[in-house]
């Protein structure tokens, strides 16, 4: 059997965050998706990777070191508090919150993306899926919601940047939310071009002005259909991402537009994402020898979601 050239990232920690009953944003998320990766066959495929603690140094490549600093004391402090009798949670932002493991678990997240892009520019694997949460692309460089944290991608791809000194690195970001963390965080910096396609208006209600010149954003409306996804990513996508010639692609991989998931109004399903992550691929083999290190963000029907992540890494994969 060939070692196969596509990692799997994922940790224990990430199941353990949890922000109450009911939240979307939970650990079934990653169960349904491991459970759909191994009954289908596609978890043998793969390579089982480690996953490290990101060092608060690689967090302060994308975020201010007082958010970093503010969320680790609401993390000890709750930890403090629930071990005398307190609540089990913190609140960060009107839907985020924190548990004992929030910490742990964000640290974790990063880690994954941090590792996969060791890995990837080592060329030990061709390409990486970082089966994580929270969940990092509306994280900003001083604000977590949304319920993102840190801002894994934008970490990863900083870091990518700084220490492998590469000159150019291209953010798709397809959750039906925009990006508006990775947008805080990456605007302005000539070395990154972050393209994305969003359901607006829409939480979080931004992104629709022209932020900055690497920011392609494309807004599109409530019951937008695959179909014409695909046509933008063909039409409005491809030639920039093609002008740009990245030397590695980070995926904020939100499943949310699927059709059949209720947080959003777009209309896509998993043969579209398969077919967005093969255009992804072909400009990363083009330009990038293959490199693409792609993180969950959301989707939140574990059905649908399960399947799109699958769909999502047998093109990664080649299966
Ligand atoms: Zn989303």
């Amino acid at each position: 059997m060939t070692v196969s050239k596509t990692g799997y990232y994922t940790h224990r920690d990430c199941w353990k965050h949890e922000m109450g009953p009911g939240h979307p944003e939970c650990p079934a998320r990653l169960d349904a998706i491991e459970d759909r990766l191994l009954v289908t066959g596609v978890a043998d495929a793969l390579q089982h990777c480690e996953v490290p603690l990101a060092s608060l140094a690689d967090i302060e490549l994308a975020h201010d070191r007082m958010h970093v600093a503010a969320l680790r004391g609401l993390s000890d402090r709750l930890i403090e508090e629930e071990a005398a009798g307190g609540p089990p949670y913190v609140q960060v932002d009107t839907d985020t919150s924190m548990n004992r493991h929030t910490w742990t678990a964000a640290l974790r997240a990063a880690g994954a993306a941090l590792a996969a892009t060791d890995a990837v520019m080592a060329g030990e694997i061709e390409n990486a899926f970082c089966s994580v949460r929270p969940p990092g692309h509306h994280a900003t460089r001083t604000k977590a919601m949304g319920f993102c944290f840190f801002n894994n991608v934008a970490i990863a791809a900083k870091y990518a940047l700084q220490r492998y000194n590469l000159k150019r690195v291209a953010v798709v970001d397809f959750d039906v939310h925009h990006g508006n963390g990775t947008e805080d965080i990456l605007a302005g910096d000539p070395r990154a071009l972050m393209v994305s396609i969003f359901q607006h208006p829409f939480y979080p209600y931004c992104g629709d002005q022209e932020p900055a010149s690497n920011m392609l954003n494309v807004p599109v409306p409530a019951y937008t259909k695959g179909m014409e996804v695909r046509d933008i990513v063909d039409m409005v996508w491809m030639p920039r991402l093609e002008s740009f010639k990245p030397e590695m692609i980070f995926v904020s991989a939100g499943f949310d537009a699927h059709r059949e998931d209720d947080m959003g109004q777009l209309s896509l399903n998993e043969q579209d994402y398969a077919w967005i992550t093969m255009r992804v691929k072909d400009v990363a083999r083009r330009f990038a020898r293959g490199r693409i290190v792609s993180c969950l963000e959301g989707g939140y029907m574990m059905g649908p979601l399960a399947r799109s992540v699958e769909a999502h890494v047998r093109v990664l994969a080649d299966l």
